[in-house]
């Protein structure tokens, strides 16, 4: 699995369509304070399915929308779209015959959260449950925040025991095991 596009319409400062061409290889983002670098890595862990607006350093969701500046309007949707190579097989199951995975996750004011798989519209959990098997989930420590090297150090270990698990690919299964007891 590959990330290769990602996209970004009316989420936080990107308020014009944005596209981003991920290459092959490591790939650095530059730039002044304030131009937007740790947004981008938002928009990313936010279109895996983030669902705490204090990771996105809002109070709630809506405050991902681009929300107005000297010059411009505030935005009433934002939307974030990620293209992912899947020529190598190793997304989950249930994606064997697709070498393309498309995401979008759209949020409108009043209206929360709605995302679409290869074109469907599908649930949340749906885009969770694809990279939690692919153990690279929005919460994933693959993602590591600004501040969050420190966080580590200083968890507790029940805490830090759920960073390890997450890394070994186990957290889907956790999450499984926790909806069946619940039915
Ligand atoms: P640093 O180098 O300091 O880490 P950065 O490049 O990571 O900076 P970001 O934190 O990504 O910068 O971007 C911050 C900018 O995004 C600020 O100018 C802030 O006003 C703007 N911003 C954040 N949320 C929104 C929003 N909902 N609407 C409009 N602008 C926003
Ligand atoms: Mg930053």
């Amino acid at each position: 699995m590959r990330f290769t596009k990602l996209r970004l319409n009316g989420f936080k400062s990107f308020v014009d369509p944005t596209d981003l061409v991920i290459a092959d290889g490591l790939t650095g983002v530059v730039g002044p304070n304030g131009c937007g670098k740790s947004n981008l890595l938002e928009a990313l862990r936010w279109v895996m399915g983030e669902n705490r607006p204090t990771a996105m350093r809002g109070s709630g969701m809506e405050d991902v929308i681009f929300g107005g500046a000297a010059t411009r309007n505030a935005r009433n949707f934002a939307e974030v779209s990620l293209q992912i190579d899947n020529t190598d097989r190793l997304a989950p199951a249930g994606f064997n015959d697709e070498d393309q995975i498309d995401i979008i996750r759209r949020i409108t004011r009043d209206a929360g959260s709605a995302y679409k798989l290869n074109g469907k519209d599908v649930r949340a959990r749906d885009v969770s449950m694809l990279f939690a098997d692919a153990s690279t989930g929005a919460h994933s420590p693959a993602l590591v925040r600004q501040g969050q090297i420190s966080e580590l150090i200083n968890a507790r270990p029940k805490a830090r025991r759920r960073v390890l698990e997450e890394a070994a690919g186990i957290s889907g299964l956790y999450q499984r095991r926790h909806e069946a007891e619940l039915k």
